[in-house]
């Protein structure tokens, strides 16, 4: 399967640690066929955020995965106590972005 996206899943602490961190054979940082996010404006990190509250990825069972499973559940609780600020306007942005049905992935409503 070819991939667009060219920014990495990886982060740079991730990059800079132990090959753990990097993923096992079935993941890449904990991600397992991450959807595609190339085409999003918002950083990386909170496309992915996003995306984990609408149950849009597939987080692996190891070592990196649960790194990334913890990093995604801080960072939203973050958003949702306000601690990190987003502009309501922006928040908006990126829900409808991520929920937004694509040629690759088409979204059924719950
Ligand atoms: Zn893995």
């Amino acid at each position: 399967m070819q991939r667009r996206d060219s920014r990495p899943e990886v982060t740079t602490v991730q990059a800079a640690g132990p090959d753990w961190a990097r993923g096992c054979d079935k993941c890449k940082g904990g991600l397992i066929d991450a959807p595609d996010a190339s085409y999003f404006s918002a950083p990386l990190y909170l496309v992915r955020v996003f995306q984990a509250r609408h149950n849009l990825l597939t987080i692996c069972n190891c070592r990196a995965g649960n790194m990334r499973r913890q990093f995604l559940r801080n960072a939203w609780r973050r958003i949702e106590s306000d601690e990190d600020h987003l502009p309501d306007a922006f928040r908006q942005a990126i829900e409808e972005e991520v929920t937004r049905p694509t040629v690759h992935f088409e979204r059924i409503a719950a």
